[in-house]
């Protein structure tokens, strides 16, 4: 049977985000310990020897993948703004360290290397551990934690290095992915999937951001309530997430997989479990089975509270490896 690829770079860590800050290095530490760590239970073993431990290096396409999303103003800039000590601030939530931009290149290039290695058959699908996170990230400008937007320069690489033409992007983060929205807004050949709380940060995704001009209909969003979890957003997955994908009818699924809709999470008021994630990721995988002979790749975005986070990335990696 095909592994699931796991990939990951522990210079992903040396992005540093400053004391206090909630999208810290420990996030993919406790995760990897949870995963990886001496004290394993036998379902910690099950799983472990399901998963094709890949680690991320800076991918030979790297920039021309990056700049097919990003501006090459930005993507200067950003090169040039890197400081040699301490941290500067991209904007108020979203700070720059010395090791912020190989990780950043770390975390995109996870994504090129899954596309890849999922394409050769080498893993029947991939979830990808990394730091910083992308969706907020816009073709001109660093947001809300997020320097490069992984998961949409990954949509463009398998168009263009592979020649499939539609991918499905499903961001079940808690915010909305207003950059990986607007970076294919008017694209009819990858779909925008997203369930978040509403009204929340970035303040976007209103259920009437619909896509425009030949990308009308290919962005679908499912602004809930705070409050809302597992009924709510199973309900927005097995039917609205099912007629979409039918009428799609995607050559590639990828998932913004944010943890921070989970009941414990400190930056929002979403009340998803562990076993919901689970429910989402089976509905997820089923309708990759059916459409796309199971080609899913999975991006980290949130997630906030360590244990609640490792644990749901533990239950989504379980069905991802058909565990
Ligand atoms: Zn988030």
């Amino acid at each position: 049977m095909m592994k699931t690829g796991y990939i990951y770079h522990p210079d992903m860590l040396r992005h540093d985000t400053g004391p206090g800050h909630p999208e810290s290095p420990q996030r993919l530490s406790t995760l990897e310990k949870k995963l990886f760590g001496a004290s394993q239970s036998n379902q910690g073993f099950a799983l472990t020897s399901r998963l094709e431990k890949m680690q991320s290096e800076r991918h030979d396409r790297l920039y021309d993948a990056v700049s097919r999303i990003h501006t090459s103003t930005y993507i200067d800039a950003l090169k040039a703004a890197v400081p040699k000590t301490d941290r500067i601030y991209l904007d108020p939530d979203t700070p720059l360290s010395p090791g912020s931009l190989l990780a950043a290149e770390l975390a995109v290039s996870a994504g090129l290397i899954a596309v890849d290695s999922v394409m050769a058959g080498s893993i029947r699908n991939a979830f990808c551990a990394v730091r910083p996170p992308g969706h907020h990230a816009e073709a001109g400008k660093a947001m809300g934690f997020c320097l490069f937007n992984n998961i949409a320069i990954a949509a463009k690489y398998i168009q263009t290095k592979y020649h499939l033409d539609k991918v499905l992007i499903i961001d079940w983060d808690v915010h909305h992915g207003n950059g990986t929205q607007n970076a294919f807004y008017q694209d009819s050949s990858v779909f925008y999937f997203s369930s978040h709380q509403f009204p929340c940060y970035p303040g976007t995704g209103a259920k009437d951001e619909r896509g425009e001009g030949r990308g009308e209909g290919s962005t679908e969003n499912h602004p809930l309530p705070a409050g809302s979890g597992d009924t709510e957003l199973l309900a927005v997955f097995e039917h609205d997430l099912s007629l979409a994908v039918s009428d799609f009818r995607p050559d590639f699924i990828l998932i913004s997989a944010g943890f921070d809709a989970h009941r414990d999470d400190p930056l929002a008021s979403l009340e998803v479990t562990d076993e919901g994630f689970a429910e989402m990721t089976k509905i997820v995988c089923s309708l990759a089975d059916t459409h796309c002979e199971g080609r899913i790749i999975s991006f980290l975005e949130g997630g906030y509270n360590l244990d609640a986070l490792a644990r749901s990335v533990e239950r989504h990696l379980g069905v991802l490896c058909g565990l």
